[in-house]
C-alpha cells in the first residue's frame, strides 16, 4: 500500500529528500510525474487520468506535505521499509489501508518510475 502523511505533520521537511521516488512534495507546490523519475510523455494515474509526465499538477494538499500515490514504492526496489517513515519525528508517515499493493505491483511501479 501506499504511504500516507496525516494531519499530524509538523511541515518539519525531513522526509522529502529522503524519498527515492520524489514523491513528497510540500503542501502546496504543484507535483509532477517527471520529478526524480525516467517517466516521459503520456501517464496514466491509478485513477484512470491521463497526464504528461512533465505537467504541473495541483497539490494534493495545501496546509501538510502530501504523498502522491502514483509515485510511491513503500521504497520497494530501494530501500527495506519506507524512508518516510523512518525519518519522521511524529510518526505520521503510515499505510494507507484504501491502497492496499502487492509487493510485486509496488517494484513493477519502482521500474516504471525509473526505466
Ligand atoms: S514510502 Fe518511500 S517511496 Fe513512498 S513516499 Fe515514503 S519515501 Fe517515498
Ligand atoms: S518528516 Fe513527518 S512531520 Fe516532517 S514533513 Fe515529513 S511527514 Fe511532516
Amino acid at each position: 500500500m501506499a504511504i500516507i502523511i496525516t494531519d499530524e505533520c509538523i511541515n518539519c521537511g525531513a522526509c522529502e529528500p529522503e524519498c527515492p521516488n520524489n514523491a513528497i512534495y510540500e503542501g502546496g507546490v504543484e507535483w509532477a510525474m517527471s520529478d526524480g523519475t525516467t517517466v516521459q510523455g503520456a501517464f496514466v494515474l491509478e485513477t484512470g487520468n491521463e497526464v504528461d509526465a512533465e505537467a504541473q499538477n495541483n497539490p494534493v494538499a495545501d496546509d501538510f506535505y502530501y504523498i502522491v500515490p502514483d509515485k510511491c514504492t513503500e521504497c520497494v526496489g530501494f530501500h527495506e521499509e519506507p524512508q518516510c517513515a523512518a525519518v519522521c519525528p511524529v510518526d505520521c508517515c503510515v499505510p494507507d489501508p484504501d491502497r492496499e499493493e502487492e509487493e510485486a505491483a509496488l517494484l513493477e511501479r519502482s521500474k516504471v518510475l525509473h526505466a
